[in-house]
């Protein structure tokens, strides 16, 4: 599998693959989950994966579902799941019967609706919760979450006999702990930032934020349903996530020139957290 197009960068334990630029192209893997975060056109290095969780109807976002389809109808692979807001299944589908028609082919595919404060299993210890945002048209965000058994708290001061004993008259010593990983916004406004708590508290933040200077004012951002560095250097505190990636950055912005802008308006404190994500 080609990984020519995209970049790699690391956080929260995990590698990720891809690229953002603002109406151009979104689509962030996690391939040792098989997952990806919206498919832009549709590139090799998503080709292979099995979930796919779309954040909206935007081409920039969402035009390669049916690219990756073809080619893994082409290479016999299992049906992969494309998660998505509702309003999209039946568009998208009607979309893909196009292709059927034009390709010849039929091609076997689940586009599966999904709502806010929906959570959808993943292998093992994994799973994705969806999260309100607020663009132009339908969208969601996505959080993966790692869910890990611990010791509950009140046994931490048992000694290991004494912990199997308790187990062994038929008391559950362990606790399921969900730790959210990433969020991953796609296009919003602000406001997605409190809508659920587990977002501010995801070690990895990656969010979009398009505009960052004077050259876009915050009320323009808005009315396209994006993001403005203007709003989101006042909430920062609030934050909790070891890493803020920005995603989507406008490509009026050369990747340099949006370092410096941030080096400049970033609380110094800041800085050492928040990062463009290095593929555009
Ligand atoms: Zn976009
Ligand atoms: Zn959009």
């Amino acid at each position: 599998m080609s990984v020519s197009a995209g970049e790699t960068w690391s956080g929260a334990g995990l590698k990720f693959h891809g690229l953002s630029l603002s109406g151009v192209r979104t689509a962030i893997a996690i391939p040792e989950l098989s997952m990806a975060f919206d498919v832009a056109q549709g590139y090799p290095f998503l080709l292979n994966l099995k979930n796919f969780f779309i954040s909206h109807g935007h081409l920039d976002h969402a035009a390669g579902i049916p690219y990756i389809l073809s080619q893994k109808a082409m290479t016999r692979q299992p049906r992969a799941k494309f998660y998505m807001p509702p309003s999209l299944v039946e568009p998208m589908t009607r979309i893909m019967r196009v292709w059927e028609e034009i390709e010849r082919h039929q091609y076997d595919f689940d586009f599966i609706a999904t709502n806010p404060d929906d959570s959808i299993p993943l292998a093992d210890r994994h799973f994705v919760k969806v999260f309100p945002t607020l663009h132009r048209i339908d969208s969601n965000g996505y959080t993966l979450f790692e869910s890990k058994k611990k010791l509950a708290p009140e046994y931490r001061n048992l000694s290991r006999e004494q912990i199997s004993e308790i187990a062994r008259q038929g008391t559950e010593v362990t606790k399921t702990e969900e730790t959210p990983l990433v969020s991953f916004t796609g296009d919003t406004q602000i406001e997605f930032l409190e809508s659920r708590p587990w977002i501010v508290k995801s070690k990895v933040l990656m969010m979009e934020c398009t505009y960052l200077d004077e050259r876009k004012s915050v009320a323009n951002a808005r009315e396209w349903g994006h993001l403005h560095l203007d709003e989101l250097i006042p909430l920062l505190p609030k934050i909790e996530s070891e890493k803020i990636v920005l995603i989507h950055l406008s490509s009026r912005y050369s990747t340099r020139e949006a370092q410096s802008i941030l080096d400049s308006r970033l609380p110094a404190h800041e800085r050492g957290r928040i990062e463009i994500y290095p593929g555009r």
